[in-house]
């Protein structure tokens, strides 16, 4: 078949065999794509240092009569990351985003803004942007793009969203925000979520990526966010993702 081309973000990498590497990219236009790199782990010169996480490429590769495993047959480094594999707390964020990234999107079903706000979020962790606060935007972006975006306006039940109405719990079933006297869900289908979170979270989902830096977060919003959409995720995927406790303490 005849060979493509497609920008492309490396998200995972994993040996095959004695000689081969399968690596799984993400690309604006084919979204999830898994290809095996013929000879990776031996040829040094043909994929030198360049199909490692994180790489932003330009990837030629021949599709695949039989499977959905593409053959790469060369790729052009155009941003090797490299900076994130030198400080664990950069890796860790790093690679918690091609996670979520891997499990959240799908095989011919590709976002270009998705693709862009992946590599939003790499070069803001390779420019030193604090980390918690990049991971927290890049999800609640994430979740607009995907349709999950929660509902942080006001209350599900009463429609306010009043100070006096406080505290406000999150339902992970229902999507949205539970003022106290709302809610009626106990246990482990609501977590709490303070206002100024809330507000924050909010501002994220309607703010360009290029503003996103002007948020300020607390380090108690901080956390509360990172726990919050850590929950919201794995309530919505039904499934762990790892790198969520690897990541380096706040
Ligand atoms: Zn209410």
């Amino acid at each position: 078949m005849e060979a493509r081309q497609t920008p492309a973000v490396v998200i995972r990498v994993m040996d095959h065999g004695e000689a081969d590497k399968i690596v799984t990219f993400y690309c604006p236009e084919r979204g999830k794509l898994a290809g095996i790199a013929k000879g990776a782990k031996r040829s040094k010169k043909r994929f030198l240092n360049r199909l490692e996480p994180f790489s932003q490429l330009q990837l030629d590769y021949t599709p695949s009569r039989h499977s959905n495993l593409v053959q790469i047959q060369q790729v052009e480094l155009l941003n090797p990351f490299a900076t994130l594999r030198s400080r664990y707390d950069r890796y860790a964020a790093a690679t918690l985003l091609c996670e979520l990234v891997l499990f959240w999107t799908r095989e011919n079903d590709g976002d270009q803004l998705l693709f862009d706000l992946l590599v939003w979020a790499l070069t803001s962790l390779e420019q030193d942007a604090p980390w918690p606060e990049t991971i927290i935007l890049f999800q609640v972006k994430l979740f607009t793009a995907l349709g999950y975006r929660p509902h942080l306006t006001d209350c599900q039940g009463c429609g306010k969203l009043d100070p006096a109405q406080a505290p406000y719990r999150f339902s992970l079933s229902q999507g949205g925000l539970t003022c106290h006297r709302c809610n009626r869900e106990a246990g482990s289908t609501t977590l709490p979520l303070a206002l100024s979170t809330a507000n924050l979270l909010r501002m994220a989902q309607d703010l360009p990526s290029a503003k996103l830096s002007r948020l300020r977060f607390s380090k108690t919003s901080t956390q509360e966010a990172l726990d919050f959409l850590k929950r919201y995720g794995t309530f919505l995927l039904q499934r762990d993702i790892q790198s969520w406790a690897h990541l380096a303490p706040l």
